[in-house]
């Protein structure tokens, strides 16, 4: 582990070439992946600072349709959390939505298949497929400079708040704010945007969760096709932080 230089704003989980991952969390260290690993990349940066920049007012507030899919994740266990889920995803004239509705609540599925050891599911309560240019956002995000835009424009603070947008055009796949400073959300680029364990991983720095370094554990910074196991300690640290960060998300 290399030491950076420590006023990093965000955690980053950059794929270069290959598949070389940098993770900068806070004490900004870097990570390097096994030398000939083929195991398909994964990640987001995670980040809670004090010095997000602010951001700029959203123009017009996009409105997202309620989803009726009847497919609640309520359960009669009172230890079950159910967490509501906004869903955002870009579109553009050129081409459809990155994550259709229809894609995204199987994507909703296979994540709770993911995070039902640990008694906590999803529900997709809204869904939003959106040209972001309408609202002054570009289809092909900048997540430095832009990830604060987006999460102030989509996030309603009532649900999680996970956005599909174009590729972000750098190593980067995705980016998440850890609970501490909001504005809060999920960003993920389109090739991973349908990938349960890409965004299940998320979900779990959104709980709190950092990286634990197991090559079948849903929060190594590698994800791969057997990396879906969370631990007694990461389900009882991501649902203390639902209780204490998220409550108004539960249902
Ligand atoms: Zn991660």
């Amino acid at each position: 582990m290399n030491s950076k230089t420590a006023h990093s704003p965000h955690s980053v989980h950059s794929i270069l070439g290959a598949l070389i991952i940098n993770v900068f969390i806070l004490t900004a260290c870097q990570l390097t992946p096994t030398p000939g690993t083929n195991i398909p990349p994964i990640e987001v940066p995670t980040a809670p600072s004090p010095h997000s920049p602010t951001p700029p007012a959203p123009t017009i507030p996009p409105v997202a349709a309620p989803v009726n899919s009847g497919k609640s994740c309520k359960s009669s266990d009172p230890d079950f959390q159910c967490m509501a889920l906004k869903v955002v995803s870009y579109e553009d004239s050129q081409m459809p939505s990155v994550l259709s509705e229809a894609k995204a609540l199987e994507l909703v599925d296979q994540m709770n298949a993911v995070w039902s050891p640990c008694k906590i599911g999803f529900q997709m309560e809204s869904y939003l497929s959106i040209n972001p240019i309408t609202v002054g956002l570009d289809f092909h995000p900048n997540w430095r400079t832009q990830s604060t835009q987006v999460r102030s424009t989509f996030s309603d603070s009532q649900s999680f708040l996970v956005v599909a947008t174009g590729s972000f055009s750098s190593a980067t796949i995705a980016v998440t704010q850890m609970p501490g400073y909001a504005p809060f959300g999920t960003l993920v680029e389109e090739q991973y945007a349908d990938n349960p364990l890409t965004v299940g991983h998320e979900l779990g720095h959104y709980m709190g969760l950092y990286h634990l370094r197991n090559s079948t554990n849903l929060m190594n910074p590698y994800i791969g096709p057997h990396t879906e196991n969370l631990t007694a300690s990461q389900c009882e640290i991501a649902r203390s932080t639902n209780r204490s960060n998220w409550v108004h998300m539960m249902r």
